[in-house]
């Protein structure tokens, strides 16, 4: 068999995580931990949801070509993908799930045009805005900021060519088996 990368993007509180820890589960993949400068939210653990290190830590990692992909989002903050990991995974044949925006998409789609790249799409705006306060881990402004941006983000994720597939999320379950499909398709190919 052999490896294949998915790559899973989508607009703020769409229920990204969630989709990705299931598909990890689903397809028996390498669900990638990303190095992010963003302070810790009180309920991630480091090392399981982002490893959080320093602005010094990540230029050093980016200067050194220890990442994968990387981009400046919300807040300034920075995001990356670790290269070995996701390389070794590959390379011993397992399906690799990035959790990553559209910048860092199209910086992989680059390097691995065979990647499966699916944007996740919320049913309705309205339920997303609900998603994002129902989540409860962002700051009001933040919130704000964040489906300000989602609109112009959606057009941007469909204009840019970066992605394959845009699946909307109506039900978990029925979107994990949709991705699933899409990596084994791959996988026979
Ligand atoms: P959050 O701070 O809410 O966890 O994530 C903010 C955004 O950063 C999300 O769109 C998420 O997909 C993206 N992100 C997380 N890790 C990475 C990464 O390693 N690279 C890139 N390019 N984006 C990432």
């Amino acid at each position: 068999m052999k490896g294949v990368l998915l790559v899973i993007s989508g607009p703020s509180g769409v229920g990204k995580s969630t989709i990705c820890r299931r598909l990890a589960q689903r397809l028996d993949a390498f669900l990638s931990v990303s190095v992010t400068t963003r302070p810790r939210r009180e309920n991630e653990v480091d090392g399981r949801d982002y490893r959080f290190i320093r602005p010094e830590e990540f230029e050093q990692a980016r200067a050194a070509g220890q990442l994968l992909e990387h981009a400046r989002v919300y807040g300034g903050h920075c995001y990356g993908t670790p290269a070995a990991p996701v390389e070794e995974a590959l390379a011993a044949g397992r399906v690799v799930i990035l959790e990553i925006e559209i910048e860092g998409t199209l910086q992989v789609v680059r390097r691995y045009p065979e990647a499966v790249t699916v944007y996740v799409l919320a049913p309705s705006p309205r339920e997303q805005q609900e998603r994002l306060v129902g989540r409860r881990e962002d700051s009001g402004e933040s919130i704000r900021e964040r489906l300000g941006k989602a609109d112009g983000e959606i057009r941007y994720a469909q204009e840019c060519g970066a992605y394959r597939h845009f699946v909307v999320n109506e039900v978990v379950e029925d979107t994990v088996e949709a991705i699933a499909r899409l990596v084994e398709e791959k996988r026979k190919t």
